[in-house]
C-alpha cells in the first residue's frame, strides 16, 4: 500500500473511534497530511503501526473535581488528564482551565504536544490536561480550593519521572503555586519536579513566564533571516492579552517591530502609536480585568466591541489567543492587506483553511508547534535546574531559549527541504518531530 493510502485509512480510523472530537480529528488530519512521504521513505514504520500508535493516547483519565464556591455552594467540574506519548521522556504539557475543556481539546492538545516537545531536542513526552472550570470572576479562595481538590485525584499520576505538568489557558504562576502546595502536603515530598511553570521564589526557572512569547518572536526572527528580512520596523498585530500575548509583544517591541493590536474575547484594542505595554501589563497581570480599560490610559487607543483583530492591516500576525481563531476568510485578508508573515503563539489558532491561504501566498507560516514551543522547552530547562537544584541566571536561560529556538528553525528549514518543500514548516515541523519520536517507539519494541 502506499503511504498516502495507509494514512487515508488511519484517519478514517481516528475518526470512527473518537466520535466528535472534532479539534482531535483535525490535529490528527494536519500532520497526518504530511507524512505520506516519510512512510514511503521508512516501510518500518507502517510495518510497526508507529501512526496508529502515535494516535491512540497511552493514557486518558477523566476524573471529577469538586469544589465550594464563596456561598458555600458544591460545585462540580471534570477534570482530565491524558498522557499521549512517553517514548522521548516523561508525560509533559500543560493544563487548561476553561469552560470549552471536553476531551476532544485535550487529545488534540495533547497529540500537538507530542510533536511539539520533539521538536525541541530534549527528554520530554507529550500531555496536555485542564477542567472545564471558569477562573473568570472567581475570587482567590475559590481559585485555591479548586486547585487543591484538582490536585488531591490528580497527585496518583504524576512524579517528575511520570508526568509533569504546567500551565496553559487559565492556569498560571498563582495556579500552579497552589497546585504545588497540594501536591507536596499529600505526599509528603518536595518534589520540585513534578510542575514547570513555578515562581523562581521557590523552585521555578527564570525566563519560563516570558518563554513562550519570546521563543515564537525568534522564531518568527529567524525565518524572516532566512528570507534576508528581519523584524526591525515591522507593524505587527498579536491577538489575545494573556502571557503568551504579553511577552510576545515585550520581544516584539525589544526588536524593534511596531505592535499596533491586541485583543481578547471580547474586542480588540487598536493603538496606532503602538501599545503601551506598561499599561497592558498593569491590567492584565496585576487587576486581571478586561482590554476595555486600556484605553482609559490611552486616550488616542481604540477599543473595537466585538471586532477582529485581522482586519488590522499588519506586516507580521502573531495568533496568541486559542485554537481556530484565524480562519479563511480572516488569512486572505491579512494578505490582501500585506502580510508576509504569521507566528503562532497559540496552539492550533488557524484553521486548516486558513493554513492553504498562507502556505499558497507564500506567507513565512509557522506553525504553533513548532514557533511556541519555547514555553515546554524552558519547563524542560526548569525540569533539569530542579534535578541539579541549581538555579540559573536570566541570561543563560534566555541564551538556551534562544538556540533551542534557533535549532528548530533550522531543522525544519532543512527538513522541508529534503522533503522537496522548502520553506513550508509545517512540513518540516511534522517530520522532524515524528521521526524522533517514531525513532524510540521501534527501539522500545511493541509496547
Ligand atoms: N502549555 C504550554 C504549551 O502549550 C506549555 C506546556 C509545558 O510547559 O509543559 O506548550
Amino acid at each position: 500500500m502506499r503511504g498516502s493510502d495507509r494514512i487515508e485509512q488511519i484517519y478514517r480510523d481516528v475518526v470512527r473511534r473518537n466520535p466528535g472530537e472534532t479539534e482531535f480529528h483535525q490535529a490528527v488530519k494536519e500532520v497526518l497530511e504530511t507524512l505520506g512521504p516519510v512512510l514511503d521513505k521508512h516501510p518500518e514504520y507502517a510495518e510497526h503501526k508507529i501512526i496508529e500508535r502515535l494516535c491512540e493516547p497511552e493514557r486518558q483519565l477523566i476524573f471529577r473535581v469538586p469544589w465550594q464556591d464563596d456561598r458555600g455552594e458544591v460545585q462540580i467540574a471534570r477534570g482530565f488528564r491524558v498522557g499521549f506519548n512517553s517514548a522521548l521522556g516523561p508525560y509533559k504539557g500543560g493544563l487548561r482551565f476553561h469552560p470549552s475543556v471536553y476531551l476532544g481539546i485535550v487529545k488534540f492538545l495533547g497529540f500537538e504536544q507530542t510533536f511539539k516537545n520533539a521538536l525541541t531536542g530534549l527528554p520530554i513526552g507529550g500531555a496536555k490536561g485542564g477542567a472545564d472550570f471558569d477562573p473568570k470572576g472567581k475570587s482567590d479562595g475559590e481559585i485555591m480550593r479548586f486547585c487543591q481538590s484538582f490536585m488531591t485525584t490528580l497527585y496518583h499520576y504524576l512524579g517528575e519521572y511520570t508526568d509533569v505538568p504546567a500551565g496553559d489557558i487559565g492556569v498560571g504562576t498563582r495556579e500552579i503555586g497552589y497546585l504545588f502546595g497540594q501536591y507536596k502536603r499529600i505526599t509528603n515530598r518536595y518534589e520540585s519536579g513534578v510542575l514547570t511553570g513555578k515562581s523562581p521564589q521557590w523552585g521555578g526557572s527564570l525566563v519560563r513566564r516570558e518563554a513562550t512569547g519570546y521563543g515564537t518572536v525568534y522564531f518568527v526572527e529567524e525565518m524572516l533571516k532566512a528570507r534576508g528580512d528581519g523584524l526591525e520596523g515591522k507593524t505587527c498585530t498579536v491577538s489575545g492579552s494573556g502571557n503568551v500575548a504579553l511577552h510576545v509583544i515585550e520581544k516584539l517591541q525589544q526588536l524593534g517591530a511596531k505592535v499596533v493590536a491586541c485583543s481578547d474575547s471580547n474586542g480588540v484594542i487598536y493603538d496606532e502609536q503602538g501599545v503601551d505595554l506598561q499599561v497592558l501589563k498593569q491590567l492584565k497581570e496585576v487587576e486581571r480585568r478586561r482590554i476595555r480599560h486600556y484605553v482609559e490610559h490611552r486616550g488616542a487607543a481604540q477599543y473595537l466591541e466585538n471586532g477582529c483583530i485581522w482586519d488590522i492591516p499588519c506586516q507580521v500576525a502573531l495568533p496568541c489567543a486559542t485554537q481556530n481563531e484565524l480562519d479563511e476568510a480572516s488569512a486572505r485578508r491579512l494578505v490582501e492587506n500585506g502580510c508576509i508573515a504569521v507566528g503562532e503563539g497559540a496552539n492550533m489558532p488557524t484553521t486548516p483553511g486558513g493554513v492553504r491561504v498562507f502556505l499558497n501566498a507564500g506567507v513565512a507560516y509557522a506553525p504553533g508547534k513548532a514557533a511556541n514551543a519555547g514555553g515546554v522547552a524552558t519547563s524542560a530547562l526548569e525540569m533539569q535546574q530542579n534535578a541539579s537544584r541549581d538555579a540559573w541566571t536570566f541570561e543563560y536561560t534566555e541564551r538556551r531559549l534562544r538556540e533551542i529556538m534557533q535549532n528548530i528553525h533550522r531543522d525544519c528549514f532543512e527538513t522541508a527541504k529534503e522533503f522537496g518543500s522548502p520553506g513550508n514548516y509545517v512540513i518540516g515541523a511534522n517530520i522532524v518531530g515524528f521521526r524522533r519520536v517514531a525513532q524510540a517507539m521501534l527501539a522500545f519494541g511493541v509496547i
